[in-house]
């Protein structure tokens, strides 16, 4: 193949996944929170790098809207030994590829939660400034908080399922589940306190598990208030924020012990099922 061809092929494939992000509904002026498996990405548009995702994207957004990633690192405060010290610039996303890859694009912006950061692109880097860093990572004052507010904001999946999807977390503190401030990882070693280049910081209302979270999931694609796409194995999500906030402020309010995982199952979920048995014995 000579470079021509490699040329036509490449600009194939970047229509390809721009007329099947169009398809699913991404537009300009949209506030877009992005979860992606790359691997499972590349099976389905092979050759695709990180780099055409992104920039097909962010051409279809324009920087009317607003492309964000999480770029969690989980810097808590160790109660033994070091801790490792979140450093906006330096410490690597622990949330996958295509947002390790992000947070260095040209535009991009990082806050400075130690735990819970995201990459920030677009409108609402300038809405939400580097230094936000809420005590609830991912509640009051959080991006989350942000993306629910705006009138235009979707979370697009691709290749992943409701585990990955951070603002469960949020819609968690939002039901009130009896849980959402009971820290869960005390087993691990950690204290419920964030560690960065600028110092420590008490945190509350600590994400815990969200393997569960599936059966949210569950939920709404039963009752068709979501579609899953395909474009050969890969499932895409494009939902409104305002339907998964508004379904689950139902959901989580009636059915939140679906939302741990079950007893015995999972050390950070039967922390959290212990303290409800205490409330309802
Ligand atoms: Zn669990």
């Amino acid at each position: 193949m000579n470079s021509d061809e490699r040329f036509a092929k490449l600009v194939d494939k970047k229509n390809h996944l721009r007329s099947v992000l169009e398809k699913v509904g991404v537009g300009k002026g949209h506030h877009l929170v992005l979860h992606a498996s790359y691997r499972k990405i590349r099976s389905a548009f092979p050759g695709l790098t990180i780099k055409n995702l992104l920039e097909t994207l962010q051409k279809l957004l324009t920087p009317a809207g607003s492309l964000i990633m999480p770029t969690f690192t989980y810097c808590f405060k160790k109660k033994l030994g070091n801790s490792k010290i979140y450093s906006p610039d330096l410490t690597p996303s622990e949330v996958g590829a295509v947002s390790e890859y992000f947070r260095h694009m040209p535009g991009v912006t990082r806050t400075a939660s130690p735990t819970h950061s995201f990459a920030l692109w677009g409108k609402v880097s300038s809405e939400i400034m580097s230094e936000n860093c809420p005590a609830s990572p991912l509640g009051k004052g959080s991006v989350l908080e942000w993306i629910t507010n705006q009138p235009q904001s979707y979370i697009l999946g691709m290749g992943i399922d409701f585990s990955a999807m951070s603002y469960c977390h949020y819609l968690e503190i939002q039901a009130k589940v009896p849980w959402a401030d009971v820290f869960p990882w005390d087993f691990m070693g950690i204290e419920k306190k964030g560690v960065s280049i600028t110092g420590e910081q008490i945190l509350i209302e600590v994400p815990g598990c969200s393997k569960s979270f599936i059966n949210f999931e569950k939920y709404l694609l039963q009752n068709k208030f979501i579609i899953s796409f395909q474009h050969r194995h890969l499932n895409i999500y494009y939902m409104p924020v305002k339907l998964l906030y508004e379904q689950g402020m139902v959901y989580f309010k009636e059915n939140y012990i679906d939302m741990l995982c079950e007893p015995g199952k999972c050390q950070a979920c039967d922390v959290r099922r212990q303290l409800i048995r205490k409330m309802d014995p």
